[in-house]
């Protein structure tokens, strides 16, 4: 009987301490492991690092460590996070995530800027086990804490003031400027772009773009003319920040610079790029319709359109049936310094009933369409006979390749976005809109580039269209229209 009695206090009193101790123990479990990784954090430039060896040691992860690559592959459940030293780039399971500064590498170790790496490995911790944490990805969700854009005219230039609900630290505001384009980034910063409130009374900017970047806010403008980017000044204001650009005379040398830059911009040749070709003929609708059949088609009435209308010169990278590989393609049009380079496929999809017009360009893919879209696209090269010329690119390199050719990024996503708004006008399908991915032959363009799907081929309606010499004229006449209107637009300031 005592024993009985117990041995039911026992196991009463068991369940009580279970009840005490179990979200305790996980919750101090959770502020544990970040803790840890904080405390471990040494400061380097401004921002604490912690090493993927310290951090796989303390949440005791599987990694794969590639010492050649200098990359370090973390397994958390079924999900991977891949880093990769001196980049800002975190590839979390083909979603490529910018970390506002590089990481770094030290004796075969790789180097997180721990405020920036924890967010995302809670994200990835939360959803693998039961940690979990009411603040996660706090600075990812937090509310918009710019509110406004303000430009004035002032007697000795330009003020911007950038409305805030908080104090900014200076360190993390950075401006830049390339060609007529001026860039302020904030770090932290967080807009809502239905509520932002832009307000330009300056006659040096033509335009503000407000862009929100994964941890931070790239404000955009557009200059009317150029400026002296070293007499730039940011000074803190209570919820505001200042940024002075002086009104400054550009010495003659700058002048004579910009007079040949101006040269260089000038949009007198354009590359067009029909896709495969030869042994490879590209995607293959249900009726036995090529892709490199109708691309042609469509290439050749863009290059008429052209030449008759325009005063630019059109280089073709194939004018018949013939094999030309990825490289070659961007090679010529770099040689031949062409001024926009526009690839035109058709698209393919495993469901018939999907249909529609993309443009994209080169960025790293954002959606699974777009990766998958690419994939194909870049098969072509088992058709060529030198392969070993792309097995180093992997997505990184796309990625930094991307980057490397960011001068185009935004003419590039404008040229895009030109051309969908006129197929959007001209052609009766789908409009799927500008989207970015990893081309093959979009790498290496020294150019505003883009790859136009024109319709999908494996769309028994949209295969008929591709065929169909009206069509071909229409899918031509819009491509040809924003090619204009971009070169309106671009050299409206020279
Ligand atoms: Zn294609």
């Amino acid at each position: 009987m005592y024993l009985k009695m117990g041995r039911k206090i026992l196991k009463q009193l068991f369940v009580i301490f279970l009840f005490f101790l179990l979200p305790s123990t996980t919750n101090s479990q959770t502020k544990s492991w970040e803790q840890i990784l904080i405390n471990e954090a040494k400061r380097k430039d401004g921002h604490y690092f912690v090493s993927l060896n310290k951090i796989s040691e303390v949440l005791n992860l599987n990694t794969y460590y590639s010492n050649k690559a200098r990359k370090v592959l973390l397994y958390i459940g079924d999900d991977k996070i891949t880093v990769t030293a001196f980049s800002p780039f975190i590839v979390a399971d083909q979603t490529v995530i910018q970390l506002p500064i590089e990481t770094r590498y030290r004796d075969g170790d790789i180097f997180v800027p721990i405020h920036f790496f924890l967010p995302i490995l809670k994200s990835y911790m939360d959803t693998n086990d039961n940690f979990s944490d009411a603040n996660d990805l706090k600075f990812l969700t937090h509310r918009a804490n710019i509110l406004g854009i303000r430009s004035e005219k002032k007697a000795n230039g330009t003020l911007i003031r950038i409305l805030t609900t908080q104090a900014f630290d200076k360190s993390n505001i950075s401006t830049r400027y390339s060609r007529r384009w001026f860039y302020v980034d904030i770090l932290y910063g967080k807009i809502n772009k239905e509520n932002i409130t832009i307000k330009n009374k300056s006659d040096l900017i033509r335009e503000i773009v407000p862009i929100q970047l994964e941890q931070m806010v790239q404000l955009s403008f557009r200059l009317k003319k150029d400026i002296s980017s070293s007499n730039i000044e940011v000074t803190l204001q209570p919820n505001e920040i200042w940024i002075a650009i002086p009104e400054s005379q550009p010495s003659p040398d700058l002048i004579k610079k910009l007079k040949t830059d101006k040269e260089k911009w000038r949009i007198d040749k354009i590359v067009i790029d029909p896709g495969h070709g030869g042994r490879d003929p590209g995607a293959i609708g249900p009726h036995g319709t090529r892709e490199k059949d109708v691309v042609l088609a469509i290439c050749k009435k863009l290059k008429r359109l052209i030449e008759k209308n325009l005063d630019i010169e059109v280089i073709m990278t194939r004018e018949s049936d013939v094999f030309v590989p990825l490289k070659e393609r961007t090679q010529l049009a770099n040689k031949k310094g062409g001024k926009l380079f526009i690839s035109v496929h058709a698209n393919s999809n495993r469901s018939s009933r999907v249909g529609g017009v993309t443009t994209y360009f080169l960025g790293p893919a954002r959606s699974e369409e777009a990766l998958e879209v690419a994939q194909r696209e870049n098969a072509v090269i088992q058709y060529e006979a030198d392969t070993g010329a792309y097995s180093k690119l992997g997505d990184e390199a796309f990625i930094l390749a991307a980057m490397a050719q960011n001068d185009y990024m935004r003419e590039s996503q404008d040229l895009a976005a030109m051309i969908q708004r006129e197929f959007k006008n001209q052609l009766k399908i789908k409009n799927r809109g500008v989207k970015q991915a990893g081309y093959y032959v979009l790498v290496g363009a020294s150019m505003p580039n883009v790859l136009i799907e024109t319709a999908f081929i494996s769309n028994k309606k949209e295969e008929k269209l591709l065929r169909s010499s009206r069509f071909q004229q229409k899918v031509a006449e819009a491509i040809f229209k924003s090619i204009k209107k971009f070169k309106q637009k671009y050299e409206w300031d020279l």
